[in-house]
């Protein structure tokens, strides 16, 4: 671990370590546990917060919390009041989070703590996030898999987002980035897909996922096929153009098939006349091809009045060079 600079040993910097909990009564001792033991192990030069985000849990998840915030006074909870998704809970902490440096992980220990050291030095060293690519997800089928695969091409293909498949929501944010995240005020959010469309030095670690030790996994492919629809729709208007590309396609095909059968009745012999049903149908589809252009236009304004409403900064400043205090003066929270 590189030595801190003079300046800044007076105050031990703080990281905030957020985790989402959604029915964890069984991994939150043990979470609490290896935190603490890895902070007085290997990271004492740094002081923690922990911030247990309670997502609507129905077993005893909320009242261990708050046993632990009063038993120690680095954890603190925050209960929501019924269960807003783990995309929703992180955010939560976002909003809580008060240190130099935010880590975000889950609370079965699939986001193995002992990779915080590391992403520390690289925070140090420059990075403002810090991401983490999963290598091997042991407890995950191969249908799973297959979809996951499916899904991050597709998003590459359609988006001009760059989605690196396997990369997690286990992400070290500087407090810029933590800031910065918390004047996005859209509601359909996928947390690593926001980060990722916001920018910064990044740095990607990769790591083994274990199989999770208590409980099962909270995500049905309902949840997944949700999510993954969300972040389709939040970052690419490809589908809507395709309704309007189809459509005039459509309309210009059929267009073009009904000249030709009209002239077909002069220009060839006559087993190639069609017959009056043939001309209907094609007629048909010329009509439903207007239709669907129409619809692509529709859709092109909806696409653009969901841009707008989403209200996504333009821009996010990282350093404005050559003016006093320009970072923060630029950007007032919740601007
Ligand atoms: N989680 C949450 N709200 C939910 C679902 C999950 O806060 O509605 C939390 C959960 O407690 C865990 C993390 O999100 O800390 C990841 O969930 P899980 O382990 O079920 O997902 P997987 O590892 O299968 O992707
Ligand atoms: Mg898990």
């Amino acid at each position: 671990m590189p030595e801190l600079p003079q300046t800044e040993t007076s105050r031990k910097k703080l990281i905030s370590l957020v985790v989402p909990v959604f029915n964890e009564s069984k991994n939150i001792a043990p979470l609490y546990e290896t935190v603490c033991q890895l902070f007085t192990e290997k990271l004492g030069q740094f002081d923690f917060e922990l911030l247990l985000v309670n997502d609507g849990s129905v077993d005893d998840s909320a009242k261990l919390i708050s046993a632990l915030c009063q038993k120690d006074s680095r954890v603190r909870g925050v209960i929501l009041s019924r269960n807003f998704g783990k995309e929703i809970a992180l955010s939560a902490g976002v909003d809580f989070a008060t240190g130099d440096a935010t880590v975000f992980m889950d609370a079965d220990l699939q986001h193995p703590p002992e990779l915080i050291p590391r992403m520390i030095e690289e925070w140090l060293a420059g990075a403002q996030i810090v991401a983490t690519i999963r290598k091997s997800v042991q407890k995950h089928g191969i249908v799973r898999r297959a979809s996951s695969r499916t899904y991050y091409w597709l998003i590459n293909l359609i988006s001009e987002l760059e989605l690196i498949s396997q990369t997690t929501d286990f992400r070290l944010l500087d407090r810029q980035v933590v800031r910065e995240l918390r004047k996005i005020h859209e509601k359909n959010r996928m947390f690593r897909a926001l980060v990722d469309w916001m920018g910064f030095e990044k740095v990607w670690l990769e790591f083994e996922a274990p199989a999770r030790v208590h409980g099962t996994s909270n995500y049905s492919y309902i949840k997944l096929f949700d999510l993954a629809l969300t972040s389709m729709i939040s970052y690419t208007q490809t589908p809507l153009r395709l309704v309007a590309v189809l459509g005039f396609l459509i309309t210009t095909a059929s267009f073009f098939s009904l000249v030709w059968m009209s002239l077909a009745f002069h220009l060839v012999s006559e087993q190639f006349y069609y017959t009056p049903l043939a001309k209907v149908v094609v007629f048909n589809s010329f009509l439903m091809g207007i239709m669907m252009a129409c619809l692509g236009v529709v859709s092109l304004y909806i696409g653009k009045i969901y841009s707008e409403v989403i209200r996504r900064p333009l821009y996010i400043v990282q350093k404005a060079i050559g003016f006093q205090n320009a970072t923060e003066s630029n950007s007032p929270e919740g601007a």
